[in-house]
């Protein structure tokens, strides 16, 4: 495939990105298909990602990060992409997980907790959902109570990437029940704490090596030190930083849709159907120029919204229309280029199979597509909201 020239990397993500690959080809791809069957990636592969310096790159040596930028973890999220392995939520962990903390964490639980998620000695996961609210998150029921000098938590969360191998978990609770969404806390809440449980691990359609778990939380007892930022302030902290998680949808489903227009371009020249290759039907050229339009859309939009966060100028507006058009866009591609494999293509040793099947989540999951766009919705049609 033709490559956009990409200037938002320089020569030293570009040298990373070598490294990534020997380690995504030594360490991931021979093992993935057995995580899929485990339903989960072994604790030894995050420490072994986090030695090869490849997790919470963007984080600052004071808070004891590499000192890189989020660039590296792009770079990180698209090699995993490129083989397919959904598995390792190295992403959610660095660039989801790791902000709450450092951007909102006592000087003490940054101590405690970030360096050990450099070294992927701690786990981190986030939990907001519930099974009575999903989308509509000023609905939580987990309480938080103040009681002899701690926070109490008790409820229940689901869906949860990361919830079996999680070491730490940013939970979202409510503070004031009187107040809706100005009611919420977030918490950092370590899995050893006495109460935490998990439930299932989750049996999913896709993502099948992605540990997706129930968690429960009876009167589980933090310190004050793991109250995120201000107290009734957690939906302001989500609404801030929500835009870097969906631009992380954004770069995910980019760089898997190009994965897989590169394992259908191989495929239509080497099968053969009528005497010719399936790449000689004009009904396979057409589809496949039309993947790569989107292709070449999606990387435009996907580096300028990359380049907007790396100035701190991505709001919410743009990053919800950009989760949306990468997320359409993954799952008209798979379909798409599945179809091009015939029965193959619905075989799940085929990656085509297995990312189509990924792909479905990517539409739901941190916002769906119809709540991108009442965000993109409101600043069009709301004066008060623009
Ligand atoms: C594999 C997986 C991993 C996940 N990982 C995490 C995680 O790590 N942490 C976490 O906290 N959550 C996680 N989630 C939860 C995910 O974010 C929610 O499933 C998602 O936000 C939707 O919420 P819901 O499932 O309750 O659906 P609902 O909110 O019940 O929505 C049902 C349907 O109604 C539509 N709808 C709802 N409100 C509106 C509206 N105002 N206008 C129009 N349509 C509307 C929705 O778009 C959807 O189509 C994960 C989910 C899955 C499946």
């Amino acid at each position: 495939m033709h490559r956009l020239n990409r200037p938002i990397f320089a020569e030293e993500h570009e040298a990373f990105r070598e490294q990534v690959r020997r380690f995504c080809d030594k360490e991931i791809a021979p093992f993935h298909s057995q995580w899929e069957e485990a339903h989960q990636v072994p604790a030894a592969v995050w420490r072994k990602a986090g030695e090869a310096g490849l997790l919470c790159c963007w984080l600052p040596e004071e808070e004891g990060g590499p000192g890189g930028d989020l660039r590296f973890d792009i770079v990180v999220a698209e090699e995993l992409a490129r083989i397919g392995a959904t598995g390792p939520g190295f992403n959610l962990h660095s660039c989801v997980v790791a902000p709450y903390i450092a951007h909102y964490g006592s000087p003490s639980l940054k101590a405690e907790v970030l360096p050990r998620m450099v070294s992927g000695d701690c786990v981190g996961a986030i939990a907001m959902t519930e099974p009575g609210a999903g989308s509509d998150l000023a609905g939580i029921r987990t309480r938080a109570t103040w009681a002899d000098e701690h926070w109490v938590i008790n409820g229940q969360k689901t869906f949860i990437t990361n919830g079996v191998n999680a070491d730490v978990v940013v939970v979202a609770a409510k503070t004031d029940l009187d107040k809706g969404a100005q009611g919420v806390s977030l918490f950092a809440v370590p899995t050893s704490s006495p109460g935490f449980s998990r439930g299932r691990n989750l049996q999913k359609i896709g993502q099948h090596a992605q540990d997706t778990a129930e968690l429960y939380f009876d009167q589980v007892r933090v310190p004050a030190t793991h109250l995120l930022g201000e107290l009734n302030q957690g939906f302001r902290y989500m609404m801030r930083e929500l835009p870097l998680e969906r631009l992380c949808i954004s770069f995910n489903c980019q760089a898997r849709a190009e994965a897989v227009f590169g394992w259908t371009q191989t495929y239509v020249k080497e099968r053969k159907a009528f005497g010719k290759r399936i790449a000689d039907f004009q009904n396979t050229r057409f589809k496949l120029a039309a993947v790569w339009a989107d292709l070449q859309a999606g990387r435009a939009l996907c580096d300028s919204l990359i380049e907007r966060q790396l100035y701190q100028s991505l709001d919410s507006v743009s990053a919800s229309a950009g989760k949306l058009w990468h997320s359409e866009m993954l799952g008209r591609v798979t379909d798409e280029c599945l179809q091009l494999f015939g029965g193959y293509g619905y075989m799940h040793e085929y990656p085509v199979a297995r990312a189509y099947t990924d792909a479905r989540i990517e539409r739901i999951y941190a916002g769906t597509s119809e709540i991108m766009k009442e965000v993109i919705a409101r600043s069009i049609c709301d004066e008060s909201r623009r």
